[in-house]
Formats: structure tokens, C-alpha cells, sequence
């Protein structure tokens, strides 16, 4: 089981992180791959994963955009060499909070596009309410043979088709799918069914149900794999072998 996006280095895990990754590895998840918020938060990242062995993407997330530096670029760059770095992101579009101003969330979206074409990594992409948008910009910069996943897909069964069928992207399904108001996205990955689903939880938030509300952590992906098992009428084995292979193909882990 590997929980393709996670922020286990966030303070809220500063008082437990060891007992919170022992946990995980007793559940059965073999990788994690923790993520970057912004040039600081990516450091942090970096330097708080390597005593785990935990992977890192680094990068700088929509809401972040507003603060980022000129050169944000060149900035991610000078840390790809660092230990566990296998993905720039998580970088997007976020209009249901706009917390950094459109045209700025699209300039720095578009530098780790390009950053990642220019050094063969993939990216993760956080994308909520921005469909038409997030689509004009991938149709840009997006080149055939780039690898990339929507992190914390909630979409419709039409935008994960686009995603898969247009882009070659991955979905990372967490929490929400078990949560009961969450119809539509169960219809969506029933119909594009598991070839390109791997599993997250973006801990420390949205925990799955039935621990919604607390506290998230990398262990908590088992009850969301559960589900998917269910939804999708696999085994849990098959489920996670499958999800682990296309997390693997990915992240090239
Ligand atoms: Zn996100
Ligand atoms: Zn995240």
C-alpha cells in the first residue's frame, strides 16, 4: 500500500511523526511520498523524510502562488538533488478558496510544468474548481510522456475521463470517497475503474471515514482502499496491488 500524497513533516506530526510512520509500516504501507506547500515547506520536507526514507515532492501549492519567489523555478531546482526527491509538486489551480490571485497560481503553475518537463520528474497537481482552466494550461505546456496525478480527485466521471483520456494523468483518490455525500465520485472511478487510481490521504486532513474528523495519517489510507475494493469489486489484495503498480509506474518507485 503506498500513500502517494501525504504532508507527514507538518508540525501537527512533530510530536508523534515516529510512532505515526511505525504505525503505517505495521498497516502495510511500504512508501510514502510527503509534499511541499512552498520552497520552505519543501526543505522542511526534505530534511524531516530522509531519517524515514520517505519520498518528497517539492513544490509550491496554488494557495502559496501569491508568495512565491521570481525565480520559484530555479529555486525547486536546487533541490531535486537532495535525498528522496522523486516529483515537483503540489502545484495547480484552486478557485474555491482563491488564496493567491488567478494569473499568479497559472504563471507559477506553468514554471513547474515546465521545470518537470526540463528534468523528466512528474508532478503533482492540485486542482479544485478550476476544470476549464487547469484544461487550457495542460493543453499549453503538458508534452506527451510527462507523468503526472490530480491529487485528491473529486471530479465527475467527464473530467476523470479528460484527465485520463486527454492528459495520461493519474487520479489520487483519498478520504472523500468514503465520505457519504461523495455519489458522483464513486460513480467516476467505478466507471474509469483502477488502471489509473492510486491511493493518498493527504494527511494530516480529510480523513476517511470512520475516523472522519481526526486527525489524518498515513495508516488511515487502508480504510479508503477498503473502500475502493468494495466500490471497484476487487479483493483488498488485488485492489492494492493494482493502485501499488500504477503508484510505482508513477512515481517511478
Ligand atoms: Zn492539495
Ligand atoms: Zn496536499
Amino acid at each position: 500500500m503506498i500513500d502517494t500524497h501525504c504532508h507527514v513533516h507538518d508540525k501537527q506530526f512533530d510530536d508523534d511523526r515516529d510512532a505515526v510512520v511505525a504505525r503505517a509500516r505495521e498497516t502495510g504501507v511500504t512508501s510514502m511520498i510527503t509534499i511541499g506547500e512552498d520552497i520552505a515547506d519543501s526543505r522542511r520536507a526534505i530534511a524531516l523524510a530522509e531519517p524515514y526514507e520517505i519520498s518528497v515532492a517539492v513544490g509550491i501549492h496554488p494557495h502559496e502562488a501569491k508568495s512565491a519567489p521570481p525565480n520559484a523555478a530555479a529555486e525547486l531546482r536546487a533541490l531535486l538533488d537532495a535525498p528522496g526527491v522523486i516529483a515537483i509538486g503540489e502545484t495547480g489551480l484552486d478557485y474555491y478558496y482563491d488564496h493567491s490571485p488567478r494569473a499568479r497560481q497559472a504563471e507559477v503553475l506553468r514554471s513547474q510544468i515546465r521545470l518537470a518537463r526540463d528534468v523528466g520528474l512528474p508532478v503533482v497537481f492540485h486542482h479544485r474548481d478550476a476544470f476549464d482552466d487547469f484544461c487550457s494550461i495542460l493543453r499549453a505546456d503538458w508534452t506527451k510522456g510527462m507523468r503526472g496525478v490530480v491529487h485528491c480527485f473529486t471530479g465527475t466521471a467527464a473530467e476523470a475521463r479528460a484527465f485520463i483520456g486527454e492528459f495520461d494523468l493519474h487520479l489520487g483518490i483519498g478520504g472523500v470517497l468514503t465520505f457519504p455525500n461523495a455519489s458522483g465520485l464513486r460513480e467516476a472511478v467505478i466507471e474509469v475503474g483502477p488502471g489509473r487510481l492510486v491511493l493518498e490521504t493527504d494527511c494530516p486532513y480529510l480523513a476517511p471515514v470512520p475516523v472522519r474528523g481526526k486527525r489524518n495519517e498515513p495508516s488511515f489510507v487502508a480504510h479508503t482502499a477498503a473502500k475502493l475494493a468494495e466500490l471497484l469489486g476487487m479483493t483488498r489484495d488485488d485492489l492494492i496491488a493494482a493502485t501499488d503498480e500504477n503508484a510505482k509506474a508513477l512515481f517511478d518507485l
